[in-house]
């Protein structure tokens, strides 16, 4: 660790260094050096790419200048097996009164202003630890057809989890989902995996983002995330909605956006999401 940290700038000796607990897919540690504070993420276990992914995601975020995240200072890109670390700042601080608004408006600002000419991203990024499959698409509609719910489908057909029943409303489903998903919906930079744990607060109550698996589509996709399992206060989505207002459609697709997420969840963790699954597809189909 020593070495890493002098690798980038700091030859100060380490004063402290413990684990920090609360990640399921890293290690995770505080290290303190005479002169600063580092959060450190450790795992062999992961594609080459998998931190490399991780800081690009927050550093492009960090570049629109609307909401913050930690600042990277290294990566490694070495492949499955070998240990890798991510090394960042760390981040620490109380929630204030203010914190909720203000990562309703920062977060409103990041997807007002971060746009692009097509949907989606280039390259596979991940969610969590699942490789989620990108490209760019000139409408989301066709993006999140094909980019999104499609290989979960895929997925949970050779896994299991998609049994022949769910398989035939998930196909009507695929078909009529056009009367749902807008098109064109205006195209924002999403964080992508924004759930009540991927934020964090820092000094006077700032808050951060996390764990991006950015993304550019319909912002209402980001929303009916952060709805799912909550972890966002009143104030936010007050803030959220006076900076950039949801479309009236926005309670109609809310479940057809979180069934991605759940799909997901179902395709990792099995039949205790089967439910929330089987009450959409009934649902739209
Ligand atoms: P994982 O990638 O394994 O899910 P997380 O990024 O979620 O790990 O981080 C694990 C824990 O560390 C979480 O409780 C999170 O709140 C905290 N954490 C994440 N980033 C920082 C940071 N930059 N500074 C301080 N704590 C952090």
């Amino acid at each position: 660790m020593q070495a890493r940290l002098k690798k980038i700038g700091d030859n100060t000796n380490i004063k402290e260094m413990k684990p920090v607990s609360g990640g399921d897919i890293n290690q995770a540690f505080y290290v303190r050096t005479e002169t600063r504070e580092y959060f450190v993420k450790k795992n062999q276990d992961v594609p080459a790419d998998f931190f490399q992914k991780e800081a690009e995601g927050l550093e492009h975020i960090r570049r629109t200048n609307t909401i913050r995240v930690p600042k990277v200072y290294s990566y490694d890109n070495v492949s499955f097996g070998e240990e890798k670390y991510l090394i960042m700042e760390w981040i620490e601080g109380e929630k204030s009164k203010a914190t909720g608004h203000l990562l309703g408006e920062q977060l409103a600002q990041l997807h007002l202003t971060e746009t692009s000419p097509q949907y989606g991203m280039h390259g596979s990024t991940f969610v969590g630890e699942i490789t989620q499959p990108n490209d760019f698409y000139d409408d989301w509609l066709t993006y999140y057809r094909e980019k999104r719910l499609q290989p979960q489908l895929e997925i949970g057909i050779n896994k299991g989890t998609i049994t022949m029943e769910r398989r035939e409303h998930f196909e009507k489903l695929l078909q009529r989902i056009d009367q749902y998903i807008p098109k064109y919906p205006r195209v924002s930079l999403l964080h992508g995996d924004l759930w009540g744990g991927n934020w964090i607060t820092g000094h006077n109550g700032l808050p951060y983002l996390i764990d991006p698996s950015i993304v550019y589509g319909d912002h209402a996709f980001e929303i009916a995330f952060t709805e799912l399992f909550g972890g966002f206060p009143s104030d936010f989505y007050k803030s959220y909605q006076h900076f950039y207002p949801l479309p009236d459609y926005y309670d109609e697709i809310k479940p057809l956006y979180q069934l991605f997420y759940l799909l997901l969840h179902l395709n990792l963790f099995g039949e205790s999401y089967g439910a929330s699954v089987d009450h959409i597809l009934r649902r739209y189909t």
